[in-house]
């Protein structure tokens, strides 16, 4: 007999519409039961992934507005408040300091503020946070506008400091992990002070290649393998550990994941 394949597992970043085929992403993240947090990038795309994501019970779609695009995109920071309110997963969103970005990065502080604020206001919100070249400012806004059971903060593809991480850690937000962090030297130092019910995965897909393919959701397996190898733990726990600290997440937004 050929039962459904259970792989269990969570991608807390995910670009599930920039792949080339969303829909049969999606299906297959229902059959090896890999919960998604799908991120958007500009408050215009979130209305076809609901289209995509809303019979889905693994696959959540998130509103956002990547700071890399606020440039562009400052105009539409009105119709991401409006989302906010009836949307509990908010991300991308968050601050670049990267030079190429850094002639917006007031207004890139303004949306993040308001973004922040808004969650703030609304209760039970999840959001995934960008930070690149951008840490200390990220983790002040944090600290300033919201309380960190109220709004579950995720810090995806964390690259701080040591001193960083540990403000982080003591204001109360997760880190979101993926295979790239696994391989740096930087990443693998800030996975060692992160706490155990902190943890969480992601994949930041399609952007990250490995071995010159893309990857998926179901990459999130591979870095779970890699996270127990880290800490010297069986798989199994350090898999029940991501699965509490996720139920926990949801929980905060009043949804009950499978
Ligand atoms: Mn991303």
């Amino acid at each position: 007999m050929t039962g459904k394949v259970r792989i269990r597992g969570f991608d807390f970043h995910c670009h599930v519409d920039l792949h080339s085929d969303p829909v049969a992403l999606i299906k297959r993240c229902e059959k090896d039961c890999i919960t998604v947090l799908a991120v958007t990038t500009t408050p215009k795309a979130y209305a076809q992934n609901q289209v995509w994501t809303k019979d889905s019970n693994y696959v959540h779609t998130a509103v956002g507005l990547h700071p890399e695009l606020v440039g562009d995109r400052y105009s539409e920071i009105d119709l991401l408040e409006e989302q906010i309110r009836d949307c509990a997963f908010v991300g991308e969103v968050g601050l670049d300091g990267s030079p190429q970005y850094r002639s917006n990065y007031e207004k890139q502080k303004e949306v993040f503020t308001r973004t922040l604020e808004v969650s703030q206001k609304y209760g039970g919100r999840i959001m995934s946070i960008h930070s690149r070249g951008a840490a200390k400012d990220v983790i002040s806004l944090i600290e300033k506008c919201v309380d960190t059971e109220n709004v579950k903060t995720i810090l995806h593809w964390f690259s701080g400091s040591h001193e960083d991480t540990r403000r982080a850690i003591d204001i109360g937000c997760y880190f979101s992990v993926n295979s790239v962090m696994l391989k740096t030297e930087n990443g693998r130092r800030l996975l060692r002070i992160i706490p155990r019910e902190r943890l969480l995965t992601e994949t930041d897909s399609p952007f990250v290649k490995l071995q010159g393919s893309i990857s998926g959701p179901q990459e999130v397996v591979h870095t779970m393998v890699g996270l127990a190898d880290l800490y010297g733990e069986s798989i199994n726990v350090l898999k029940d550990q991501i699965t509490k600290n996720a139920h926990g997440i949801f929980m905060c937004a009043g949804i009950e994941i499978y």
